[in-house]
C-alpha cells in the first residue's frame, strides 16, 4: 500500500501497488511481512501532519515476520527466524549520542515507513541490526502493537520517572496507554486515567485503574508523575496541573500542533514537561522482555492489507478499540 501523495484519510491516499521485490544490501534482511501493526504516526504521515520525508513511501513500523533473505555480512539472523522491527530503523552509531545510548536522538536516524519503506507490504528490507527478537508467547497479529505503541509506551514510562508504588496519571487511552497500564500495573503504581471517552474509562477501570475521568476533571489525588499520549497541547496543560511537586510530564507525540500558554505557578515547585523522542533498540529488548514476563495482553483487530485506508479512518474516527494490525499473506 503506497503513500505518493498525502491527503485526508476519506480520500483513501494509500494506493494498492505491485511492486518488484526489494533486495536487501548488505547487513540488511528481506523479511517475508506477517503483520504490521497500524499506528497514528502512520496516519499522521498519510493526512500530511508528519511531513513526508520520502515520496512514493510504504509505511508502517510495527512489522512481525521471518526472514527470507540476508544481506552480504548479515550475522546473527537465518532464514526462517521471526523478527520483529520498530519506528526506528537505524541510526549513525558514530555521533555522541549514538555511542552514549541515545541512539534516538542521533541526527541521522532513521526511520521505519518515513525514511525507509515499512510494513504495509508483503515483503520489506530492514537493517538487521535494528531488528529484535519476538517471543514465542505472542501470535504474529499480537506482536505487532507491542513493537511502537508498546515500546514507546515503555520508555515514556521511563522518562517520567515512575518509580514502583507511586502516583501514574496516563491522558489517553489508546493502543499505547493500554500497554503502559499494564506495565504501570506490574510495578505496583496506582494509575489515574483522564479520556473523553465514557467506554475507554470503564475500560481503564477493568484494567486496573483506580480512577478514570475526563480530562477537565482532576483527579482526586495530585500525581508523581504522568505521560500524555492524545496528540493535543491542551491535555498536556491538564496534566501539568494534576501533578505534585517534582513531578514529570512525558509527552509521548511526535507531532503536537501547539501547547497553549499557561501560568508559570503550573511549572512552578520543579515540575517539568519532557518530550519522548523514539526509542532505542535497548527499549525494545527491555520492553518485548518485560511483556513476556508480564505477561501483557494485546487486543488486535485486524484489517487485510489492501483495507489500510478503512483502519487507518477508523483510528481517526476512534473506532478501533484494541490495536488496528494488518494481517499480511
Ligand atoms: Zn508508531
Ligand atoms: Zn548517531
Amino acid at each position: 500500500m503506497v503513500l505518493r501523495r498525502p491527503g485526508p484519510i476519506e480520500s483513501a491516499p494509500l494506493h494498492l501497488a505491485d511492486l518488484p521485490d526489494p533486495v536487501p544490501g548488505p547487513g540488511e534482511l528481506l523479511m517475508e511481512v506477517a503483520a504490521c501493526g497500524v499506528c497514528r504516526t502512520d496516519l499522521q504521515l498519510v493526512e500530511g501532519d508528519l511531513e513526508a520525508r520520502h515520496l512514493p513511501i510504504i509505511p508502517g513500523h510495527q512489522i512481525v515476520g521471518r526472514v527470507a533473505a540476508a544481506g552480504l555480512g548479515t550475522t546473527g539472523w537465518a532464514v526462517g527466524d521471526r523478527a520483529g522491527v520498530g519506528w526506528p530503523a537505524g541510526s549513525c552509531g558514530a555521533c555522541g549520542f549514538c555511542r552514549s545510548g541515545r541512539e534516538n536522538l542521533c541526527g541521522q536516524a532513521q526511520f521505519t515507513g518515513w525514511d525507509r519503506d515499512g510494513g504495509y507490504a508483503e515483503r520489506a528490507v530492514v537493517r538487521a541490526d535494528w531488528a529484535v527478537r519476538l517471543p514465542e508467547r505472542f501470535p504474529d497479529p499480537a506482536a505487532a502493537p507491542l513493537l511502537c505503541g508498546g515500546v514507546i509506551g515503555y520508555r515514556s514510562l521511563r522518562v517520567c520517572g515512575i518509580r514502583p508504588g507511586e502516583r501514574l496519571g496516563l491522558y489517553g487511552f489508546g493502543a499505547s496507554a493500554l500497554l503502559a497500564i499494564q506495565v504501570a500495573v506490574h510495578w505496583g503504581c496506582e494509575v489515574y486515567v483522564a479520556t473523553r471517552s465514557p467506554a475507554e474509562q470503564r475500560r481503564a477501570r477493568e484494567m486496573g485503574a483506580v480512577w478514570a475521568g475526563p480530562y477537565e476533571e482532576p483527579p482526586p489525588v495530585p500525581l508523581d508523575a504522568a505521560v500524555t499520549f492524545a496528540p493535543v497541547g491542551e491535555v498536556v496543560v491538564a496534566a501539568l496541573r494534576a501533578l505534585d511537586r517534582g513531578g514529570v510530564v512525558a509527552v509521548n507525540a511526535i507531532h503536537l500542533d501547539r501547547i497553549p500558554e499557561f501560568p508559570y505557578r503550573h511549572l512552578w515547585w520543579e515540575r517539568q514537561i519532557r518530550s519522548v523522542a523514539n526509542s532505542t533498540r535497548r527499549d525494545a529488548v527491555e520492553f518485548i522482555d518485560l511483556a513476556a514476563r508480564i505477561p501483557v495482553r494485546t487486543v488486535a483487530d485486524a484489517f487485510p492489507l489492501e483495507e489500510a485506508n478503512t483502519a487507518l479512518a477508523r483510528l481517526k474516527r476512534s473506532e478501533v478499540p484494541g490495536a488496528a494490525v494488518l494481517t499480511i499473506g
